[in-house]
């Protein structure tokens, strides 16, 4: 029997007109012949109510607890969208994470899957039910429920498709594919119709949220494709694959904005070894991801350092690195600003030169200042300051050619 998988979003299933109309869109696949295992995720705003209401209770509740009632969400969405089933026909049956075999790992609110055998879903589709599964739980060998971070259904429904070898994995959300750019700055942004993981997590990472992070990478790892659409449309979306043959000779792919990023600065540290390394080890322990990464040179024994980190790091940050600078270690803390990160990223990049030039050049032209420059295998990021985080894109959009 050939498997697909669909999952929803939040968005997707927000309310009972939705989530009959996700139903419809399900006996759609069903009356194509096809098996069908459906992920869903908590109504939309549902997740952060749960939790809303655990802190009116409690500052630090426990984890243990949170995770329990954080699933609640996505229950009530599988029973909700089996029953909007049941009234046009198309049998169904609902299954928790830890009855469809989620077997998880590590701690709870950002557990990782150890294995998916599957519970009794094969047999179920066998049998000619739509299993309708929970995303965003599984169970621990302590048999205690647990989830994978905020968004992480999308994890389940990757998950479930490799176990199940399923013909596709359709994640249905609100916007229809990857874009070259978030549209709502460049106006002539593209849908992308072929991405490869390795592109679309350069591109998540540097802020084109369209998919749990940590499921892209489990797709990566277990070579499992899904297609990003949008479940209020029928166009076709984004596939996401290994290899994508058409991007060959495609230097870009697309351009991200990160408006969520804040400039460190340290003056006056000691221009010896040990001295940045130790700033990092701070980071690392506080948790918090260092991304782009400045020093310059020393005058008189001292050095400045300049580094990014996601605005939610911010505060941590500064803290660990107050207290560090309290112990007597050289250093002092300079005033953080807001930055904009622009990245270009593609695989092309890798066997051509010349992307800095060009992306540069264009900036220059524009007369926009980088702060920063961060560069991977096939990404190159730029800080600038606020005002022209959306400027720089559309130019980098353009210099590129990614427009319609
Ligand atoms: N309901 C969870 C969240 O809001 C998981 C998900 O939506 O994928 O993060
Ligand atoms: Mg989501």
């Amino acid at each position: 029997m050939n498997v697909v998988v669909q999952k929803y979003g939040g968005t997707s299933v927000a309310d009972v007109d939705r989530i009959k109309k996700v139903a419809r869109r399900v006996k759609l696949a069903v009356d194509s012949g096809y098996g069908v295992l459906v992920v869903v995720s908590a109504r939309a705003g549902v997740t952060n109510q749960l939790i809303e209401r655990a802190k009116a209770i409690q500052k630090n509740p426990s984890e243990r607890e949170l995770d329990m009632l954080m699933t609640c969400g996505e229950q009530e969405t599988i029973a909700l969208l089996c029953m909007a089933l049941h009234t046009i026909k198309v049998p169904a049956i609902s299954r928790t994470g830890w009855q469809a075999g989620i077997q998880t790992e590590g701690l709870h609110a950002k557990s990782r899957i150890r294995e998916v055998t599957g519970g009794d879903l094969r047999k179920q589709l066998r049998a000619g039910n739509v299993v309708v599964v929970a995303g965003f739980q599984g169970v621990n060998d302590k048999g205690d429920v647990t989830t994978f971070g905020r968004g992480g259904s999308d994890l389940s429904a990757i998950a479930l498709a490799g176990t199940l070898r399923a013909k596709g994995c359709q994640i249905f959300t609100d916007v229809e594919g990857v874009y070259t750019a978030d549209p709502r700055i460049v106006p002539d942004a593209r849908k992308i119709s072929e991405i490869s993981y390795e592109e679309m997590l350069e591109l998540a990472s540097s802020g084109s949220k369209v998919m749990q992070t940590r499921a892209v990478e489990f797709a990566q790892k277990h070579n499992i494709p899904f297609e990003v659409r949008s479940s209020f449309s029928k166009k076709s979306g984004t596939m996401v694959k290994k290899k994508v043959k058409s991007l060959e000779d495609m230097l870009v792919s697309g351009v991200a904005t990160d408006k969520n990023q804040v400039r460190i600065s340290v003056t006056e540290l000691p221009d010896r070894p040990g001295a940045a390394a130790a700033v990092f080890k701070v980071m690392a322990e506080a948790g918090v991801v260092v991304d782009m990464i400045i020093q310059n040179v020393g005058r008189q024994g001292l050095a400045n350092l300049s580094f990014t980190v996601p605005s939610e790091d911010a505060f941590r940050a500064e803290k660990a690195l107050k207290e560090h600078f309290a112990d007597g270690n050289g250093g002092k803390l300079g005033k953080s600003t807001n930055i904009v990160k622009v990245s270009v990223v593609g695989v092309g990049m890798r066997s051509h030169s010349g992307v800095a030039a060009t992306f540069f050049d264009a900036l220059a032209n524009e007369g926009i200042n980088m702060l920063m420059i961060s560069t991977s295998e096939i990404k190159i990021s730029v800080a600038v300051e606020p005002k022209s985080g959306d400027e720089a894109t559309r130019v980098a959009h353009q210099a590129f050619g990614l427009g319609k």
